[in-house]
C-alpha cells in the first residue's frame, strides 16, 4: 500500500510539474500568449473611436439620458486598459493617445515620442507607408493632444504650431477638426493652409460653409477646418461629427484598394469632466454614441472593418449619486482633472476576438498591428 501511494503521488507530480512550469511567469492576456491563442479574421480597415475622458460613468450617465441604450452596447468583445503614463499615475491626453499610436507608455505632454523625447513612429503613419489610405475626424482642434498623437512628434503638447507642421510630413487623406489659427496665423507668417493646397488638399472652412454644404473630392484629399480654435460643444450647436464620419468612411472606402486607417475622437467628454459638468458629459456622450452608430452602419454593409471604441482615461472621478433616475443624473465629481481608473476598450468586426481582456492601453497599438499584418 505504502509502495503504491508512493507511485502515484510521484505521478502526480509529474503529471502537474509541466502545467506549473508552463504558467509561470505566463500573464494570460500579454502579447505572447494572444498571438498564439486567438484566432482571428485579419480586418481589411480599422476604426479607433476615442471617447476622451470617457470612462464607465460616462458612459452609463449617457446609456440612461439616452432611454437606456446605446448603440455601444451591440459591441460583443469589451476589454479593460491599463492607462498610467511613464511619469505619472493619471496620464493626460498626449501620453495617453501616444501609447495607443506608438505603442509605449511615455510621459504626459509627449506628442509622438517615447519616454526620452524620441521620435516612434505611429499607427497611422505604418499604415499610410504600408498603403492604407488614413484619416482623422475630431471635436478638438486638430493639432490638440489626441489627433496630434497620431501624425506629429513633438516633446510638448503646447507646441500647437510646430504640430501643424508636422501635419504636412504625413499624407493623411482626410481631415476634420478646429485649429484653423494654427495653419494660417502663424508667428513665423506662414500659411499651411495654401501648402496643404499645394499639395493636393482641397480645404474647406467653417468661414466659408457649413461641414454639411461642403462637396468632397473624391480625387483630392480633403481638410475642413470646423473652428478658428476650438470647435463648439454639442449643446451650443456644433453638429458635424456624425456627418463628417459618414463622409470620412465613404471617402477613405474608395481610395486605397488596401484599406484604410480612421481615428476619431470625441474630445469634449473629457472637457464636460474637468468643468465638473454633467450635462456637458453626457450630451457629447450620446452624440459620440451617435457616431458610433454611424460606423456600425458602415462596418455591417462593408464586413471587413474592425471598430475599436475606448478612452485615454477617466475625467472628473465622476459618478451617478443616489437619488439619480432614469432621466435625472445627480452628479458627484471627485476632481476637475483625470483619473487612473481602468478603461473600457470596445471591439466589433474582424479581429474584434484580440481586445478581450486587461491589458496596458500599449496592446491597443499591438493588437492594432497584428489585426493589420503589420506585426510580421
Ligand atoms: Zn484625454
Amino acid at each position: 500500500m505504502k509502495k503504491t501511494t508512493l507511485f502515484l503521488l510521484l505521478l502526480l507530480v509529474l503529471s502537474c510539474h509541466p502545467k506549473q512550469t508552463a504558467s509561470v511567469g505566463e500573464h494570460p492576456q500579454d502579447e505572447a500568449g494572444a498571438k498564439e491563442a486567438i484566432k482571428f479574421t485579419p480586418p481589411k480597415n480599422i476604426i479607433l473611436m476615442i471617447g476622451d475622458g470617457m470612462g464607465i460613468t460616462q458612459i452609463t450617465a449617457g446609456m440612461y439620458l439616452n432611454g437606456n441604450q446605446l448603440n455601444l452596447e451591440q459591441f460583443k468583445y469589451i476589454g479593460l486598459h491599463k492607462s498610467y503614463s511613464s511619469d505619472n499615475q493619471v496620464t493626460d491626453s498626449a501620453a495617453g493617445a501616444t501609447a495607443f499610436s506608438i505603442g509605449q507608455k511615455t510621459y504626459n505632454g509627449a506628442i509622438g515620442v517615447d519616454k526620452k523625447g524620441r521620435l516612434a513612429h505611429t499607427i497611422l503613419e505604418e499604415a499610410e507607408n504600408g498603403g492604407w489610405a488614413s484619416g482623422l475626424v475630431v471635436t478638438s482642434s486638430i493639432t490638440h493632444a489626441t489627433p496630434a498623437s497620431f501624425y506629429a512628434h513633438q516633446k510638448k503638447r503646447e507646441m500647437t504650431e510646430e504640430i501643424a507642421t508636422d501635419l504636412l510630413n504625413v499624407d493623411i487623406d482626410f481631415f476634420v477638426g478646429g485649429g484653423k489659427k494654427n495653419f494660417d496665423r502663424r508667428k513665423d507668417g506662414q500659411n499651411l493652409i495654401e501648402t496643404l493646397r499645394q499639395k493636393g488638399y482641397a480645404i474647406s472652412t467653417f468661414l466659408d460653409q457649413d461641414f454639411k454644404d461642403v462637396i468632397i473630392d473624391p480625387n483630392k484629399k480633403f481638410g475642413y477646418f470646423a473652428a478658428d480654435e476650438e470647435p463648439l460643444s454639442n449643446a451650443q450647436g456644433r453638429d458635424y461629427l456624425v456627418a463628417a464620419c459618414r463622409s470620412a468612411m465613404e471617402f477613405l472606402s474608395k481610395k486605397s484598394d488596401k484599406g484604410f486607417f480612421l481615428m476619431i475622437e470625441s474630445a469634449q467628454i473629457e472637457w464636460g469632466g474637468h468643468a465638473n459638468d454633467s450635462k456637458y458629459v453626457t450630451s457629447e456622450m450620446i452624440e459620440f454614441d451617435q457616431a458610433i452608430g454611424a460606423v456600425l452602419d458602415f462596418a455591417k454593409l462593408d464586413g471587413e472593418t474592425l471598430i475599436i471604441v475606448t478612452a485615454d482615461h477617466e475625467a472628473g472621478g465622476y459618478a451617478i449619486n443616489a437619488t439619480s433616475t432614469m432621466d435625472t443624473i445627480v452628479a458627484a465629481f471627485t476632481t476637475d482633472k483625470h483619473t487612473a481608473s481602468l478603461i473600457p476598450v470596445f471591439a466589433w468586426g474582424p479581429g474584434e476576438e484580440l481586445f478581450g481582456g486587461i491589458y496596458q492601453n500599449t496592446s491597443i497599438y499591438d493588437k492594432m498591428r497584428m489585426a493589420l499584418g503589420l506585426n510580421k
